[in-house]
C-alpha cells in the first residue's frame, strides 16, 4: 500500500536528518521506521573505519581505506563529511540526490557536524534529534552487557554529552523513553513533512489548478 496519496507525485523526496549520542536507540527507532513507511530510504555513508562483526559492505557502510575517503573528498562526491571518533564518515551527493528524485524519503543517520553542513547547503532539509530519557538510562545504554571497564564508559558518556550538547540546532527532539511513542512521533515528523508546502509547492500548484478547474482534469 503507498504510504502517500497517490494522486501526487512527490518528487523530489524529503532529506531527514537523524542524530543521537549512542545509547539513545537511534538505530532501532531509524530500522523500525524504514519497516513502517513505504518511500524511505537510508542513505549509506562510506566510512574508514573497520567493519564491526556482521556488517556488510554497501549495505551497513560503504567501507574505504583513508586515501580512498580523500579521493572521494577531493572529487566533491561527499554531501557532508566529518570525522567522528578519530574515523572519517561521508554522505554520498550522487546517491542521496538520485534517491530524492526518485520520490523517495532519504534518511541520513549522521553526527551534529554532518547535520550542520548539510542545513547550510541543502535549505529544505529536516533535522530530529534523538534523546535519551535520562542520564541513569544512558549510562545502562552505554554500559551494554557490562563487559567494558569504567574508563571506556566514561568516555562515551563524554561523547553522548558532545553530541547532547548540539540538540538544539535541529528542528525536531524526539525523547526514546517508551521506544513505540519515540517510533510513532518520528512517523508523525515524516508524514507531516510530506505535507509541507514548501517541499511539494510545484506539485501542489498543478494539483490545485485542476481542482480549481484551470486545468482540465484528464490532462497529464
Ligand atoms: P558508527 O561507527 O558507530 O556506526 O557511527 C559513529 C557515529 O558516526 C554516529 O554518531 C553516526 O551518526 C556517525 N555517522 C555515520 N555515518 C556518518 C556520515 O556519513 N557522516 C557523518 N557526519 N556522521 C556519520
Amino acid at each position: 500500500m503507498p504510504a502517500h496519496s497517490a494522486d501526487l507525485p512527490r518528487q523530489p523526496g524529503l532529506l531527514i536528518i537523524l542524530s543521537a549520542p549512542s545509547g539513545a536507540g537511534k538505530t532501532s527507532l531509524y530500522r523500525a521506521l524504514l519497516e513502517r513507511l513505504d518511500h524511505v530510504v537510508a542513505s549509506v555513508s562510506h566510512t574508514t573505519r573497520p567493519p564491526r562483526p556482521g556488517e556488510q559492505d554497501g549495505v551497513d557502510y560503504h567501507f574505504v581505506d583513508e586515501a580512498g575517503f580523500e579521493r572521494l573528498v577531493e572529487e566533491g562526491a561527499f554531501l557532508e563529511h566529518a570525522r567522528v571518533f578519530d574515523r572519517s564518515y561521508g554522505t554520498s551527493r550522487a546517491a542521496v540526490e538520485a534517491e530524492r528524485a526518485e520520490g523517495n524519503d532519504v534518511v541520513l543517520e549522521i553526527d551534529w557536524q554532518g547535520a550542520r553542513q548539510i542545513r547550510e547547503r541543502v535549505s529544505d532539509a529536516v533535522s530530529v534529534f534523538i534523546l535519551p530519557p535520562s542520564r541513569q538510562t544512558l549510562r545502562q545504554r552505554l554500559e551494554g552487557r557490562g563487559q567494558d571497564d569504567v574508563t571506556v564508559i566514561e568516555r562515551r558518556m563524554r561523547d553522548a554529552e558532545a553530541e547532547i550538547s548540539h540538540y538544539d540546532e535541529y528542528d525536531y527532539v524526539i525523547v526514546n523513553d517508551v521506544f513505540e511513542e519515540a517510533l510513532e512521533r518520528l512517523v508523525a515528523v515524516v508524514l507531516g513533512e510530506r505535507c509541507r508546502l514548501e517541499h511539494r509547492r510545484e506539485v501542489l500548484g498543478v494539483f490545485a489548478d485542476r481542482l480549481m478547474g484551470k486545468i482540465d482534469e484528464t490532462s497529464g
